[in-house]
């Protein structure tokens, strides 16, 4: 499957050279693995702020190529879809996969060796099965008091 997102022409390991906040747009949105972890319903306990990640995927969230298939205009259906950027990841890390780049960088953490960035293929992700293909369940068929029994352990 073709990567819709451009990771062409860039500097080699630009993410070890420059902090997050120095990158250029095309440099943030590469590193993104496209595994559609952050598209998947979170629980979080009030007390303890634990975040779990749940099989139950957004409504825009398409199971095969783990993308947003209304990516560019999904705000007229999911509002609060994040947009993240270098000045909120602070607000927002905690609650990111395990497993996501930016957490991850954001951590001081490396890229895992399956990151499309270093393999130089986005299939790389699926077929280190840490992506959420064939993994999710609707939310449209799945009553919010159930999501607790779809809980999925981290890191996938
Ligand atoms: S969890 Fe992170 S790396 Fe995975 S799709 Fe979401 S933003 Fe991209
Ligand atoms: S609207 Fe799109 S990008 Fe936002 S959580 Fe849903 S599937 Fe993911």
């Amino acid at each position: 499957m073709s990567d819709p997102i451009d990771r062409g022409g860039l500097t080699p390991h630009f993410w070890e050279r420059k902090p997050l906040n120095k990158l250029n747009q095309q440099e943030w949105e590469a590193l993104c693995d496209g595994c559609g972890k952050c598209c998947l319903n979170k629980l979080e306990d009030e007390d303890s702020g634990e975040v779990a990640l749940t099989r139950v995927a957004c409504r825009l969230l398409d199971d095969d190529s783990c993308r947003c298939v209304q990516y560019d205009i999904r705000h007229q259906f999911v509002p609060e879809c994040i947009v993240l950027k270098p000045d909120n990841l602070d607000t927002h890390a905690y609650w990111m996969p395990q497993t996501c780049a930016y957490r991850l960088l954001w951590q001081g953490e490396p890229l895992p060796g399956w990151h499309p960035l270093i393999t130089g293929t986005s299939d790389s992700v699926h077929e280190a099965g840490v992506s959420v293909r064939g993994l999710t369940v609707s939310e449209f068929e799945t009553p919010e008091d159930e999501w607790e029994d779809h809980i999925i352990e981290e890191p996938i």
